[in-house]
């Protein structure tokens, strides 16, 4: 085997500021020879030169601005090489950074060496890292107790360090596969044994390296392709994307979610690709072709029939918080799950861990470097994977002020799975493709399509003023159609009642037919009490770039004196079952797109509130 054929190892090096981490790297590349030609003696007549003392931090220091300055792809990793295989260090110039990448996935290592400097013995990071290793799921693990030569070479003071930590991280799961003696600096069991102590007979550093097994699962997990783009040439639609596990073939019957898209894979594209490519595996960014034309968007997940993702909209997670301002309640932010983009709220902190001692507090929100158990809300239905079952795709990113500020692990094992929602009854259907399309729609009628979806209590103004926006926006030029809650029982859905499933199944007829006039480029302004959460998630996730959730606001107490058809007499009198406010809930929508308070409000400012964001929305 060549050296180019060699497999790859992505390793982590964590550990305390100034415990090592830096100065074992640079000696890697040396001890290994994988320093290019000069580069050693290059710094080293520097420091002279400036008569400063060498340090083998400067060297990595060095490797990593070249490595930053875009010669290679990712500029975050570097490479050092032994008989056995290739290493790539996912390296730390800074510690946040450092945990960001891990946390974010961006470093999917697999295996990890903890320093601790033995004169300072275990710090707080020392465990914080460890923790974040057991939360990864990393198993293959050394600890390096290093500047062994600022304790004298003292295996009593080794030991004493060695026993703490290791009980420390078997709370945690982890068993380290070595613990190393080493001094970073002088180069003691890095790639060669000590002339300076003999009471340790193991394996140096890269031997224990070495003896890492290769942890290649990817392709054997269920298949996870992640949409990134959809090209259109001539009239051919390339769905570009990642197979970030399993494998895709040609002639497989796949599954898009959250859109719960059926399709067969027709062919299978490679940029700049000789031969012809019948399946794709793991770590591949490929294109595909259907066999019919659906319309897919960037941040859908393909799957296989048999092994979906499920569909969620709230997910309980373990995350790592870095970001300067707090992650709290009432709160709109930004989750990335592999391309897609979902906007979720913090339902619930179930715990926070002080990984010092390992104990758990409550609070009310998340601070800085904090990990804590908690539970997210998602806008809509997001597919999600279990941590544990695919760890490439069962883990998030949070955005906070477009800065990355946390970043979890998904656990599904209590989650509820709404893809039953979407489940078409009728066989052999095939998407027909509008010869007009959405686009020409759009050019013509010079906004676009949309659904303005009213939701509020019975008598909190959502006919009214669907009627007078629509007067409006006529008068605007704008094309707006109502479906009023009224007209839609009379006909489409006159066989439904007010049960729970009733009301569900009359939101879900809505959506759809909402969806369908919004394609067709209309602004659809839709007046439905739509009392549950979850049926309003539903409806954006029918057509999730077409919704927006207005919240037509009044409490029961205003509605009940206003009454218009007299109903809240009704109801409170007991001849209206499952009314809502009176003897059903309504749930608050926690992500509406707009707020209108009729309670506080004229009916003239909140229409002209609606027509602000109309223009603001559609034009
Ligand atoms: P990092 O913050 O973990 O990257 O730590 P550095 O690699 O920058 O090391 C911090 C300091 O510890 C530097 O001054 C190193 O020279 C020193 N150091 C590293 N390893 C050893 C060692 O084995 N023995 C001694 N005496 N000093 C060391």
């Amino acid at each position: 085997m060549t050296s180019t054929q060699k497999e790859n190892m992505k390793i982590v090096i964590v550990g305390h500021v100034d415990h090592g981490k830096s100065t074992l790297i640079g000696r890697l590349f040396h001890d290994t020879g994988s320093l290019p030609e000069g580069k050693f003696e290059k710094i080293k007549n520097d420091c002279q030169k400036r008569g400063m003392e060498f340090e083998w931090s400067f060297l990595t220091d060095a490797l990593q601005s070249e490595r930053n300055q875009g010669v290679t792809i990712d500029s975050s990793q570097i490479f050092f090489k032994t008989a056995k295989r290739n290493y790539v260090i996912i390296d730390a110039p800074g510690h946040q950074e450092f945990l960001k990448n891990m946390i974010t996935g961006a470093t999917a290592s697999e295996a990890a060496i903890l320093m601790i400097d033995a004169n300072e013995g275990i710090k707080e990071n020392s465990k914080k890292h460890g923790y974040l290793l057991s939360l990864l799921g990393i198993k293959q693990v050394i600890v390096a107790i290093n500047k062994i030569d600022l304790i004298g070479f003292n295996e009593a003071k080794f030991n004493q360090i060695k026993d703490e930590y290791l009980q420390y991280l078997k709370n945690l799961g982890i068993v380290p596969q070595q613990v190393i003696p080493i001094s970073a600096r002088d180069g003691d069991f890095i790639a060669t044994k000590s002339t300076n102590f003999s009471w340790y007979q193991g394996p140096t550093i890269l031997e224990a390296l070495d003896l890492f097994q290769k942890q290649d699962e990817t392709e054997k997990l269920p298949l996870r392709f992640v949409v990134q783009d959809v090209y259109k040439f001539d009239e051919r639609r390339i769905i570009a994307g990642r197979v970030e596990t399993g494998q895709i073939a040609v002639g497989d019957k796949i599954i898009f979610s959250p859109s719960n898209k059926e399709a067969v894979v027709k062919s299978i594209e490679m940029f700049g690709a000789t031969k012809i490519w019948n399946k794709a595996g793991a770590g591949l960014s490929i294109g595909i072709t259907l066999q019919d034309q659906i319309f897919v968007e960037r941040g859908e997940v393909v799957s296989h029939l048999e092994n979906l993702p499920k569909l969620g909209n709230e997910f309980l997670s373990k995350i790592f918080w870095l970001g300067e301002k707090k992650l709290e309640f009432s709160k709109a932010y930004k989750m990335k799950l592999g391309t897609a983009e979902y906007v979720v709220h913090l339902q619930e902190i179930l715990r926070v861990v002080d990984t010092n001692n390992l104990t758990e507090q409550k609070q009310n929100s998340i601070q800085r470097n904090q990990i804590a158990e908690v539970i997210f809300k998602v806008r809509g239905l997001a597919p999600f994977d279990d941590f544990t079952q695919n760890p490439k795709t069962g883990r998030f990113v949070i955005v906070d002020d477009f800065e990355i500020a946390g970043g979890g692990i998904i656990n599904t094992s209590t989650m509820r799975d709404y893809r039953h929602f979407h489940e078409v009854k009728s066989q052999n259907l095939s998407s027909e493709e509008q010869q007009i399309t959405y686009l020409d729609r759009i050019k013509i009628n010079g906004h676009k399509g949309g659904i303005l979806w009213f939701t509020g209590l019975s008598a909190s103004g959502k006919s009214t003023l669907a009627r007078e926006l629509q007067r409006e926006l006529f008068k605007a030029g704008i094309q707006s159609y109502i479906l009023d809650g009224d007209n839609i029982r009379k006909g489409l859905n006159s066989d439904l009642g007010f049960s729970q499933q009733d009301r569900s199944e009359n939101i879900r007829r809505v959506a759809e037919v909402a969806k369908l006039f919004a394609d067709s480029g209309q602004i659809v302004i839709t007046a439905f009490i739509s009392p549950y959460q979850k049926d309003r998630d539903f409806a954006r996730s029918v057509a999730p770039n077409f919704f927006h959730n207005i919240y037509i606001k009044a409490d029961v107490e205003d509605c009940k004196k206003r009454d218009p058809k007299g109903l809240y007499k009704k109801a409170a009198a007991g001849q209206i079952t499952n009314f809502t406010g009176v003897s059903d809930i309504y749930e608050v929508p926690f992500d509406a797109d707009c707020v209108i308070d009729t309670a506080n409000c004229s009916i003239e400012d909140c229409v002209i509130k609606l027509v602000e964001y109309v223009h603001r929305n559609f034009k």
